[in-house]
């Protein structure tokens, strides 16, 4: 029987590892990604009424509303399914974000029949596991490179390219809670509601990167070997 397209949620703090997890899911998977500051970021360049408007929203701190972010959704899904059968499923960068885009996400893979095999994943730290973490990171300029610094003695240069590692500005403590009380804010409650549900799957982040992907693996693959 052909496989439903997977349709993996993502979700998890800044500090969660969410990033580097998506990157290494979407190789081994062959995934498709989708990301929603990635889609508004693409659609602001478009400088017409609502290509203004987001940049607006966005440089000022602002939420888009679900309408609009619904149809860059819907827009990109159906790039997808244009795709035929080399469409083997997307991986969703931490959208939903509100309880509304939770419900208009249901709606959106309903829609295109992608309901089947539809996994929600919390990659769950603590808010002193994510300040301790992103206060030890560093990332490269040049490539994006993250790297914890775990000790004094670790190289300052770029694993990948050799450039000189830096402290993103925003990698403060402040910073950092400020991105957590957005985390309570916006996303916190559709991960209740999907628990309430039963439908979310928690990973427990606050381990290695090799033990997230690993366990997010075997949730992967538990409904394919049944
Ligand atoms: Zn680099």
């Amino acid at each position: 029987m052909e496989k439903s397209p997977l349709i993996l949620i993502l979700l998890g703090k800044s500090g969660s590892g969410k990033g580097t997890q998506v990157n290494l899911l979407k190789d081994k998977l062959g995934l498709d990604f989708l990301g929603t500051g990635a889609l508004l970021r693409a659609r602001k360049m478009v400088g017409d009424f609502s290509g203004n408007k987001i940049a607006d929203v966005i440089d000022n701190g602002g939420i888009v509303p679900p309408p609009v972010v619904f149809k860059l959704w819907m827009d990109k899904f159906e790039e997808f399914k244009n795709k035929g059968d080399a469409f083997k499923g997307v991986i969703l960068d931490g959208s939903p974000r509100k309880l509304r885009e939770a419900w208009l996400m249901d709606d959106a893979l309903g829609w295109f029949e992608w309901d089947k095999r539809v996994k929600i994943m919390l990659i769950d730290i603590s808010d002193e596991e994510a300040i301790n973490r992103i206060a030890k990171r560093k990332i490269c300029p040049k490539c994006g490179n993250i790297v914890v610094i775990a000790g004094s003695n670790d190289s300052d240069v770029c694993s990948n390219c050799g450039e000189k590692l830096i402290i993103r500005p925003e990698d403060t403590i402040e910073g950092t809670q400020k991105r957590l009380e957005w985390f309570r804010e916006e996303v916190a409650e559709t991960v209740e509601h999907y628990e309430s549900m039963g439908r979310l799957i928690k990973i427990n982040g606050e381990q290695s990167v090799e033990g997230v992907f690993n366990d997010i693996m075997k949730e992967i693959e538990k409904d394919d070997n049944n």
